[in-house]
């Protein structure tokens, strides 16, 4: 292990004690590292590339908090989806446009007593003032009907030195844009890096580690007033089907990888061949369970099937549609053919549900309760019998999680942006 390698390593180390949050989504980028780049750092958004050429003549002492610094703000760029939002747009005012957002997102309140007191903080700090201090010199330039005309448009303050409301990427690149435009800016590349790897899109597994960072930095009271405004874009961005989907693709990858442990006998098993105590590795049957008094429409529900059913690893999916009791079951082929309805007549009690479950464990490989959470009845169980998860739709999860702690993971679900793409 070279210096480098060592730094890169001691980096992450500070990061999982300083920055958790933001340590956890950089653990997943495989921070890699390249040579003959023309730039420290960057990321396509999936992977985060640390140019060893450029760091060869950081100091020992330095090389560290350098290190921090380039995998905190290439994480950012990769938590706000800076790659994808900046596609088709101009690489060198978006690039500028994204690190201002990211730039104060560390040096604000995210970090304090972690990376903030380090020299990292400081070049990050150095590079945001000289970004700030360049467009301030534009707008200088500027006939001031025309610097007032953009001050009000995109809510720039002269007094502070930056767009106030809303502070999102997407505003201060067309704020940038009309600016340059209108003072004849020409940029070279040489005014700031900008990344030079191709875009890949996340899977969804990525998206929703991502979601997570920022829904964990929000809970934990830890976003920046600031960021409020790019964090309400991304969680409108998301596409809560999607979410569905990727969060049902995670728990199929666990059960596959219980499917798939070989016996201690090392006997092979197909799609044939069922061992006592063993399952076949055919695809998983799925047992959704919907709340007829909650949010979820015959429509979104229609299109979340729609996606479920493209996992080669699914074998069927049975439906339960209940309120007080069950009102209907449907088995796959009737799934098919047609459509679910929903009644919702209000009053939800869970009880015969969770008997059919306990009854029909042997069956299934995974269940899914869809509900927004006001349930009347409990749960006699410890543990439910198979891998099971709660999906929220309105009670807050730490409220679900209390009153309901035998399922295995949960999730809140925004129906308010429930649309189907
Ligand atoms: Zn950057």
């Amino acid at each position: 292990m070279d210096r480098i390698e060592k730094a890169l390593r001691d980096a992450k180390f500070l990061l999982i004690r300083d920055a958790p949050f933001l340590a956890s989504r950089i653990l997943i980028s495989k921070p890699t590292l390249f040579v003959n780049k023309h730039f420290p750092a960057a990321t396509d958004g999936h992977v985060i590339y640390i140019t060893k050429s450029k760091l060869e003549d950081v100091a020992d002492d330095e090389l560290v908090k350098v290190m921090t610094h380039l995998l905190s703000h290439e994480v950012m760029h990769i938590v706000l989806q800076h790659v994808a939002r900046g596609v088709g747009k101009n690489k060198i005012v978006f690039n500028m446009a994204a690190d201002i957002i990211v730039d104060t997102f560390l040096t604000s309140s995210i970090l304090k007593g972690g990376i903030l007191d380090t020299e990292s903080h400081l070049n990050c700090k150095k590079q945001l003032e000289s970004l700030t201090e360049f467009i301030h010199s534009v707008m200088d330039r500027l006939p001031h009907k025309e610097a007032d005309m953009l001050e009000e448009k995109y809510h720039y303050s002269w007094y502070e030195q930056k767009i106030v409301k809303p502070f999102t990427v997407e505003n201060l690149y067309n704020f940038l844009t009309e600016l340059f435009e209108l003072a004849n800016v020409e940029l070279e590349v040489g005014i700031h890096p900008m990344d030079e790897v191709i875009p890949r899109e996340m899977d969804e597994e990525e998206k929703i580690e991502t979601e997570s960072v920022l829904e964990g930095i929000k809970s934990a009271g830890r976003l920046p007033g600031v960021l409020e405004d790019e964090y309400q874009t991304l969680i409108v961005r998301f596409n809560p089907i999607k979410f569905l989907a990727g969060i049902i693709g995670k728990a199929l990858k666990s059960i596959e990888a219980q499917l798939r442990v070989p016996s201690r006998r090392g006997v092979a098993l197909n799609s044939e061949y069922v061992i006592e105590g063993f399952k076949s590795s055919r695809g998983a049957k799925i047992l959704i369970a919907i709340d007829g008094s909650g949010s979820i429409g015959p429509t979104e529900f229609g299109a979340f099937v729609g996606i479920v059913d493209k996992f080669s690893s699914v074998s069927s999916i049975d439906v339960i549609v209940f309120d007080a009791t069950v009102q209907d079951f449907m088995e796959d082929y009737e799934l098919r053919t047609k459509k679910v309805k929903f009644k919702g007549r209000g009053g939800t009690a869970i009880k015969e549900v969770i008997e059919f479950l306990v009854e029909h464990s042997r069956e299934y490989d995974l269940f899914i309760l869809l509900t927004d959470g006001h349930i009347f009845d409990h749960i006699p169980y410890k543990e439910l019998p198979i891998k099971s998860l709660f999906i929220s739709t309105d009670k807050p999860i730490e409220e679900v999680k209390e009153e309901y702690p035998c399922f295995n993971e949960y999730y809140k679900l925004d129906i308010v942006s429930l649309t189907i793409k």
